[in-house]
C-alpha cells in the first residue's frame, strides 16, 4: 500500500485551475521526484498535500484520508514540508528555530532527543545553535529549514525546491543530505527544477505540465529519455552530441 497516494486531485484559484485530476504515489522509503517547468503546479500539489491549498479529489496518508483536515492535524500525523525559499526566522537563533519546528509536540523529553538527533545530522546546527539564523548561509539555512521539519518527527517529507539559488557545490551537499535522510529510513517527495540532479536521486519521478502529470516512470528510464530530456527538463545540450 502506498504511504501517500493523490486520486483525482483538482486545485483551483478562482478561475485558475493549477492542478487536475492529478494522480500520484508515494511508497515507503522511497525518494519521488515532481519535476515541470515554473507554474506546472508542482508547489500547489505540495500545498495541498499539506492542507495549504484547497483540493478537490482524495489524498491518503497512511491508510486516512487527510484532504480538507487542518495542517496541524496532518503534521502531527507524519507529513511535513519544506517550503521554497527555505524559509526559517532569521532574527530568531537557529536552536529557537529548532524548537518551533517541535511546537506541535508538546512533549519536552521528545522535543531533546529530536533535537540531538537533528544536531547529529547536521553539526553546523549544534555548533551555531545559539546566532540568528539570518546570519547563515544559504546551504546552512537549508539545513536548518530542513532540521526543523524533522523536528515534528515526519515519516514523509515534502521538499520544494531545495536547491533554488544555491551554489551547485552545496546543492550537491543538500542532495547528499537527501539520500542520507532517505537511508534513515525517511520518505520524500521532491520537487525541484534541476530535474538532473533530482533524476539521479529520485527512484521514481513524475512530470507535470499544465497542472497533469504527463509523463512517469523509474528515474532512471526518464533521467535516459530523450524525449524527457528535450522536451520537459531543459536538458537537452547533454543529451544533443
Ligand atoms: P514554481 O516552480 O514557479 O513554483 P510550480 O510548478 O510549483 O511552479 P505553482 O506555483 O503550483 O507551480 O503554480 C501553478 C499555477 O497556479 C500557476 O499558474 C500559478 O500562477 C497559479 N497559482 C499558484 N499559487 C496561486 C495563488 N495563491 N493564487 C492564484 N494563483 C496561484
Amino acid at each position: 500500500m502506498a504511504l501517500l497516494s493523490l486520486s483525482g486531485l483538482d486545485v483551483r484559484y478562482g478561475a485558475i485551475q493549477a492542478v487536475r485530476s492529478l494522480d500520484l504515489e508515494v511508497n515507503e522509503g522511497e525518494i519521488v521526484a515532481l519535476l515541470g517547468a515554473n507554474g506546472a503546479g508542482k508547489s500547489t500539489t505540495l500545498k495541498a498535500i499539506v492542507g495549504l491549498a484547497p483540493g478537490k479529489g482524495e489524498i491518503r496518508f497512511a491508510g486516512q484520508a487527510i484532504l480538507g483536515r487542518d495542517t496541524e492535524e496532518i503534521v502531527r500525523s507524519g507529513l511535513t514540508m519544506v517550503p521554497e525559499g527555505r524559509r526559517v526566522f532569521p532574527s530568531l537563533t537557529v536552536g529557537e528555530n529548532l524548537r518551533l519546528g517541535a511546537a506541535t509536540r508538546g512533549d519536552p523529553a521528545a522535543t531533546l532527543r529530536l533535537r540531538k538527533e537533528v544536531e547529529t545530522l547536521f553539526p553546523i546546527l549544534a555548533e551555531r545553535a545559539g546566532q540568528a539564523a539570518g546570519t547563515l548561509s544559504g546551504g546552512q539555512q537549508q539545513q536548518l529549514a530542513i532540521g526543523r521539519a524533522l523536528m515534528s518527527e515526519p515519516k514523509l517529507l515534502l521538499l520544494d525546491e531545495p536547491s533554488l539559488g544555491l551554489a551547485p557545490q552545496i546543492v550537491d551537499d543538500i542532495f547528499d543530505l537527501i539520500l542520507r535522510l532517505k537511508a534513515r529510513g525517511l520518505t520524500i517527495l521532491l520537487v525541484e527544477q534541476d530535474a538532473v540532479a533530482a533524476l539521479d536521486i529520485a527512484d521514481r519521478a513524475y512530470v507535470m505540465a499544465n497542472g497533469r502529470i504527463i509523463m512517469a516512470g523509474p528515474a532512471a528510464e526518464l533521467r535516459a529519455s530523450e524525449q524527457v530530456a528535450r522536451a520537459y527538463l531543459g536538458i537537452a545540450g547533454e543529451h544533443a552530441a
